[in-house]
């Protein structure tokens, strides 16, 4: 799930962007909001926390010219006045919610995953592949019935995998969607992943799921009986 957060103050910049990252997140931080409204109309986020009070262009004019352009990106607006008619004209203006500050991160993080859940309330909420399970709204992943605790990232690069399920999905797709890297970063940080991904999904069952194609990528399927 990736988030763009359109904030000037640094701290709290910094810190949004710290805190949803933790929380599994890929975030992106525009620091004004022309900034904030290119990236928002140049990328792919599911949900965007927008500042009102910005320089160059004010959370009013990205969220009227985001909806303008047709997107329907989840909007959290963030605002220091708690006048009832911001939050009319935000609503009005097609903001999904809105956060007064100061907040509480956890409050934050409660109204971040409602908004990305409402958003997807057409997808299936349970991945399967097999015995596989992974539920994104409870956050848990099972085999065969066994609970297996994974990291924030090893849940995203799992979940990423479930689904495009049966797609062979390269390492420079995987490393912009889980770990907002480019390609040409020469970590191993893809490979020793997938590895502790295996050792806890693959590794004590039956049959084996995740599949590395050479020279190409990795792909999640129910291997075709021989
Ligand atoms: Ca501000």
């Amino acid at each position: 799930m990736k988030i763009l957060i359109v904030e000037d103050e640094p701290k709290t910049g910094d810190y949004l962007q710290q805190g949803l990252g933790e929380a599994g997140f890929v975030v992106d931080l525009a620091r004004d909001g022309l900034d904030g409204l290119h990236m928002a109309l140049n990328g792919e986020y599911d949900l965007i926390v927008l500042d009102v009070m910005l320089p160059s262009l004010d959370g009013w004019g990205v969220l009227r010219t985001v909806r303008r352009s047709g997107r329907e990106t989840p909007v959290l607006f963030l605002t220091a006045r708690d006048q009832v008619e911001d939050r009319v004209r935000g609503l009005e203006l097609g903001a999904d919610d809105y956060l007064v500050k100061p907040f509480a991160f956890s409050e934050l993080l409660a109204r971040v995953r409602t908004l990305l859940r409402r958003g997807k309330a057409k997808e299936p909420e349970v991945f399967r592949v097999g015995d596989l399970e992974l539920d994104l709204l409870r956050r848990r992943v099972t085999r065969a019935g066994i609970k297996i605790d994974l990291t924030a990232k090893e849940f995203s690069l799992l979940e990423l995998l479930l689904r495009r399920q049966g797609e062979v999905l390269p390492r420079s797709l995987i490393a912009s969607q889980v770990w907002d890297m480019n390609f040409d970063s020469d970590t191993n940080v893809i490979e020793v992943a997938v590895r502790r991904l295996r050792a806890k999904v693959d590794e004590p069952f039956e049959p084996k799921l995740i599949r590395t194609v050479r020279g190409m990528g990795y792909v999640l399927e129910v291997p075709e009986a021989q």
